[in-house]
């Protein structure tokens, strides 16, 4: 006899895995076309649309990496003290003046460019001045110290930044080392979100008594806006196919991606799915993945759609698993590999094999001063305290069964996935 399971998982149909579904993501979407031009200033988090080659070398001049003397190479005393006269004084922002002679050195200061003919430069700590005013050096230092070559940091005409980089400060101080003042990104990808549910009310409307303040849906605001994304808020929609259909059939236009959450699940108030079939297709509905379980993406007239779980915990996850991926990739951002931290466990954990798990979790340090993951107490995926509470998620392969404390697991901090 059949067993009766309230287990989405234990339903038939097709069932992919994490990595599966990110790949097939990968395959059906593609990037924006658009770019844009934008301000050094406002491409922090923009993806850059062609690679970017440094029109100059950096540092753009050979000049000293400290305040101190330079003199020639050869010049350098071999074992002793050598006495140098100075014969010129150059200060950052000054041109380097005559050619040096050999036996002479020139006090010079930090990023100040180079005499013609110095090439070593004694820190101003590591030598003495005598009466008359010359400078003594001592031996032992190595010929070239202390200066900071033309092109040692970036070469002319090199690749410095790749197509699909998402800019970061740092990224952006390149650029403007360079001296741009402009960068080609590809233009925001356009994404509409609406939650569903007759249950779901918005913060500061009147909630009734078996009533929610909507949750994901500035949950989800807030992480596209922290992927670069340009959002439409389409607020709280009923579940009533007709009216689900007809809104996803409108944002289509306008919109890459539309991301709902909610009404995915196989009850009867769950309506999207049907809804996306009548005015598009799914090409998934169930990723092996807890929380998560019902996950579906789909396409809507060219516009693509994922729709997230309706438990925030479930909304999060599937969030930073599926529907970042697919984001990145209609950004043409690199595809990212999620670097986890290994850590101990100090929890016990046991799953079925065939689905990934993610185990909200702290860090905290063990009795030998090293890193532990220890889990949330409790496991709803309704509990938004487990995800405020806790420092990040431990990613439980499709293989494991078992966790015992003192294994070592894979850590995802929040910071990796937002
Ligand atoms: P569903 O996926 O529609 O079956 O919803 C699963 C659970 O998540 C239900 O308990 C819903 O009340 C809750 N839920 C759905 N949408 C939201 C939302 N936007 N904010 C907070 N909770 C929600
Ligand atoms: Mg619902």
């Amino acid at each position: 006899m059949a067993q009766l399971s309230d287990d989405c998982f234990a339903f038939g149909g097709p069932m992919m895995t994490v990595d599966e579904a990110v790949a097939l993501i990968a395959s059906r979407l593609t990037p924006v076309a658009d770019t844009e031009t934008v301000a050094l200033s406002e491409a922090d988090g923009r993806v850059l649309a062609e690679d970017l080659i440094a029109p100059l070398p950096l540092p753009p001049f050979t000049n000293s990496a400290v305040d101190g003397y330079a003199v020639h190479g050869t010049d350098l005393p071999a074992e002793g003290e050598k006495v140098f006269p100075i014969a010129a004084r150059v200060q950052a922002g000054m041109s380097p003046g005559a050619l040096i002679e050999p036996g002479h050195a020139v006090r010079i200061f930090t990023g100040a460019p180079m005499p013609e003919g110095a090439d070593t430069v004694f820190m101003q700590e590591d030598v003495r001045l005598d009466e008359a005013g010359d400078v003594i050096l001592p031996a032992g230092l190595k010929h070239g110290a202390n200066v900071r070559p033309v092109g040692e940091d970036i070469a002319a005409g090199s690749v410095v930044l790749r197509a699909g980089q998402i800019l970061r400060p740092q990224d952006v101080a390149l650029v403007a080392a360079l001296g741009l003042t402009e960068v080609s990104v590809r233009r925001r990808v356009r994404v509409a979100v609406f939650s569903t549910g007759n249950e779901i009310v918005s913060p500061g409307a009147t909630r009734g008594p078996a009533q929610l303040f909507d949750s994901n849906r500035f949950m989800l605001r807030a992480m596209l806006a922290r992927l670069g994304c340009a959002v439409t808020d389409l607020g709280i929609l009923r579940d009533e196919g007709e009216a689900i259909a007809r809104v996803l059939a409108e944002a289509a236009t306008g919109h890459d991606l539309i991301l709902t959450s909610g009404g995915v699940s196989t009850g009867e108030a769950d309506h999207v799915k049907a809804s996306v079939e009548s005015v598009g297709s799914l090409v998934f509905w169930r990723v092996a993945v807890k929380p998560g379980r019902p996950v579906a993406m789909g396409v809507i007239r060219g516009a693509a759609f994922i729709g997230l779980p309706g438990n925030p915990v479930a909304s999060f996850v599937t969030f930073a698993h599926i529907a970042r991926p697919a984001i990145r990739a209609l950004a043409g951002a690199t595809p990212e590999t999620l670097l986890a931290m290994p850590l101990r466990a100090a929890f016990s954990y046991r799953k079925k094999p065939g689905r990934r798990e993610y185990v909200r979790a702290s860090l905290r340090k063990g009795a030998d001063g090293t890193y532990e993951a220890e889990k949330f107490p409790r496991e709803g995926a309704g509990l938004l305290s487990s995800l405020v509470d806790t420092d990040g998620l431990v990613e439980l392969g499709e293989e494991v069964t078992d966790i015992k404390p003192g294994d070592v697991v894979r850590f995802l901090p929040y910071s990796s996935l937002l």
